[in-house]
């Protein structure tokens, strides 16, 4: 019943108009919306709506979220999900947003973080660390996609590295390609094309060669063809055929990610929630 009566919910949700605050924010947001056929239009505004409408969203810390801060960071949700089914973040129940970097209350990883992902539902975000992201948006730094793509690997169950495929044939490829990669960047930094966080798990490997995958997509399929091809399989895109609009590809000046094992981040447990600095 209560299944129904969500889907009931949601379907009246989807027939709604877009409202023409959000057609614009859409097309500020994305320079490339008028390259989009006409499916990945449409599933861009069906997951913006669920975002926007179907998942709770707080100011931490006395933050004040308004309409524009929660449609900047909903606009990436529905970027990467565009041509995913519309229970793609079914897990995803709330996001919490803080004015400021922040500390865990056990302060576990000894400073500021920019954003959480949890199995129970919760995505933490740093509003400046999203909007440091966004302001270099083909560095392969987005806080806002790290942390969704997490959202996504916990739809198996479990933060590895792997969401639930759309064929039982895609796992055997995924496994072998993202193996291969993960280990030749733990093994070979020096040799890094993708952020060195993702050597820290799977889970980060996934994270982060999901922002490349966006942010990045011609230097992704120039460095690893078979990676590009199995994220391009999973998301049901091709970024790469999408002119690119950016001025610079230099990363931000204090990106935390070009550092990261100063950090000393312990090795993730299971059900601990994913965290990014
Ligand atoms: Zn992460």
């Amino acid at each position: 019943m209560f299944g129904l009566f969500k889907r009931f919910r949601r379907n009246a949700l989807l027939k709604e108009p877009l409202p023409q605050s959000w057609e614009q924010a859409l097309a500020d947001a994305l320079p490339f919306l008028n390259e989009l056929n006409t499916l990945e239009r449409e599933g861009l505004e069906s997951h913006l709506k669920i975002l926007m409408k179907q998942k709770h969203w707080v100011g931490a810390g006395g933050f004040e979220l308004d309409e524009s801060i929660r449609l900047t960071i909903a606009i990436q949700g529905a970027r990467i999900a565009r041509a995913l089914p519309l229970d793609a973040f079914e897990r995803l129940s709330e996001f919490v947003i803080y004015g400021e970097d922040f500390v865990r209350p056990d302060d576990a990883f000894g400073g500021p973080i920019h954003g959480e992902a949890h199995p129970f539902g919760t995505v933490v975000l740093s509003w400046p660390a999203c909007q440091e992201g966004l302001a270099y948006p083909c560095s392969g730094y987005n806080p806002i996609l790290h942390e969704l793509a997490h959202v996504l690997d916990v739809s198996s169950g479990y933060f590895d590295g792997t969401p639930l495929l759309h064929s039982g044939e895609d796992y055997e490829p995924w496994a072998r390609v993202f193996q291969h990669y993960f280990d030749a960047l733990r093994q070979h930094p020096e040799q890094a094309f993708l952020d060195l966080y993702g050597a820290e798990d799977e889970a980060e490997f996934f994270a982060v060669a999901t922002e490349a995958f966006f942010e990045l997509p011609d230097l992704l399929l120039e460095e690893a063809p078979d990676l590009y091809e199995e994220l391009g399989r999973f998301y049901r895109l091709d970024p790469h055929i999408i002119p690119c609009s950016c001025e610079s590809h230099d990363p931000p000046v204090d990106d935390p990610h070009t550092e990261p094992e100063e950090v000393g981040r312990p090795l993730f447990g299971p059900g601990d929630p994913l965290d990014f600095f």
